[in-house]
C-alpha cells in the first residue's frame, strides 16, 4: 500500500512527453521507436515507458537508476517480449496501434 503511493507520487513527479511525432526527433534506447523530442532529459518514451536517462545502446549492460535498475539489455528484451519496458509499465504504454505516429527503426544487438 505505502509503495504504491510512493509509486504514484513518483509518476507524477515525472515529465511525461505527450506523444507527437512532430516534436520527437531522437531514438529511445530501449524500444527504437523514434519517440524523444531530445536525449537525456529523462523524459518518459510513451512506447515502452523507458526514462531516458541518457544510457545509450552503447551501454546495454549497465543498471538504470531511473527505470528501478533494469539494464537496457533487458529493458529492450522486456519490450519485444510483452511491449514495456517492464512489466509493470505495460500499463502505461501506448495502444499497439497507436505506435504507428512515431518512425520506427528496430536494431539488433
Ligand atoms: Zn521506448
Amino acid at each position: 500500500m505505502f509503495k504504491k503511493a510512493i509509486d504514484l507520487f513518483k509518476f507524477k513527479q515525472l515529465r511525461w512527453h505527450e506523444p507527437g511525432a512532430a516534436a520527437a526527433k531522437e531514438q529511445c534506447p530501449c524500444c527504437d521507436y523514434v519517440t524523444l523530442p531530445a536525449r537525456g532529459y529523462d523524459q518518459i518514451c510513451p512506447v515502452c515507458f523507458w526514462e531516458d536517462d541518457g544510457q545509450d545502446v552503447d551501454a546495454l549492460d549497465i543498471g538504470s537508476g531511473p527505470n528501478h535498475g533494469i539494464t537496457l539489455r533487458e529493458g529492450r528484451n522486456n519490450f519485444k517480449q510483452f511491449g514495456s519496458c517492464e512489466l509493470a509499465m505495460k500499463k502505461h504504454v501506448l495502444a499497439v496501434d497507436e505506435r504507428d505516429r512515431f518512425e520506427h527503426k528496430p536494431r539488433h544487438f
